[in-house]
């Protein structure tokens, strides 16, 4: 058991003689905005991989919730509660603002309309509540694209795009973010608009957790409770940015990199 929302207890993932995770423990607890850090090839995406079901660890477990999760397929992980975005805008350029979020939703709408099959009402009440939510959670990111969800997703440029990814993202009401370098594409003044995007979905109070993945140091010091730092595989240090950044392994492996 563990109480913590998500525990990583003593995980490794091999790739043939490679160790990407070498023995890697870690916990995140409710509303916590946790950086995860390290030079490339250090281990970051692994981790994400290995959390997200795409692979089985070598060894080791991981809880979520107080459940075990460990090698839990990617739909059980998703219906857990946990979601993801990716360094590569994975958006659908020519479909809509509404439909891009709507995807993001899929195993509720798919349940949805099976139970509904029976009665087309109930059907349009629920799409008619998808829809309302995904609007809802477009105005509180970006207010004047509300009015216009049926917009091509192609047409907007790259930070509303970013903005679409999260509400994809949090519109089937996840417990944990993993946001995989959010400034990736974007300017700096872009970059920390998305950071207030952020720190607002995590002051609305729903005890959303993030984890996030980031090269920009600015974002990181801005935006996390407290940071893990990966070398090789391995958690060479844990603190608040400062007590990281302070941390003299951490300079060499990658600060001073
Ligand atoms: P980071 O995200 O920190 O840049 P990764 O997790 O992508 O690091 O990679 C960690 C190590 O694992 C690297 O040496 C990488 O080459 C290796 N690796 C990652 N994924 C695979 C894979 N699917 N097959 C073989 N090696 C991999």
């Amino acid at each position: 058991m563990t109480g913590h929302l998500l525990e990583f207890r003593n995980v490794v993932k091999r790739f043939g003689g490679v160790t990407a995770l070498d023995d890697f423990s870690m916990t995140l607890d409710q509303s916590e905005i946790l950086g995860l850090i390290g030079p490339n090839g250090s281990g970051k995406t692994t981790s994400f991989n290995v959390l997200t079901g795409i692979y089985g660890p070598t060894e080791g477990q991981v809880f979520f919730e107080g459940q075990e999760i460990t090698g839990a397929d990617p739909r059980a992980v998703y219906e857990a509660g946990i979601v993801r975005t990716f360094q590569r805008s994975r958006l659908c350029l020519s479909l809509s603002i509404y439909d891009n979020i709507m995807i993001g939703d899929t195993s509720r709408l798919v349940r949805g309309l099976w139970s509904n099959l029976i009665s087309r009402r109930r059907l349009e009440e629920q799409l008619d509540m998808t829809r309302r939510q995904a609007r809802d959670l477009v105005a509180t990111f970006s207010g004047h694209l509300a009015d216009r969800m049926d917009q091509p997703v192609g047409a907007l440029p790259m930070i509303e795009r970013r903005r679409i990814e999260i509400c994809r993202a949090l519109i089937s009401g996840p417990r944990l973010l993993l946001l995989d370098e959010p400034s990736a594409g974007m300017t700096h003044d872009e970059t920390h608009q998305l950071m207030d995007d952020i720190l607002d979905v995590r002051a609305r109070g729903e005890g959303l957790s993030i984890i996030i993945v980031e090269h920009e140091m600015g974002v990181i010091e801005r935006i996390t409770d407290r940071c893990i730092v990966l070398s090789y595989g391995r958690k060479i240090a844990e603190g608040t940015y400062a007590e990281v950044a302070a941390d003299s392994e951490v300079q060499n492996a990658y600060l001073g990199a």
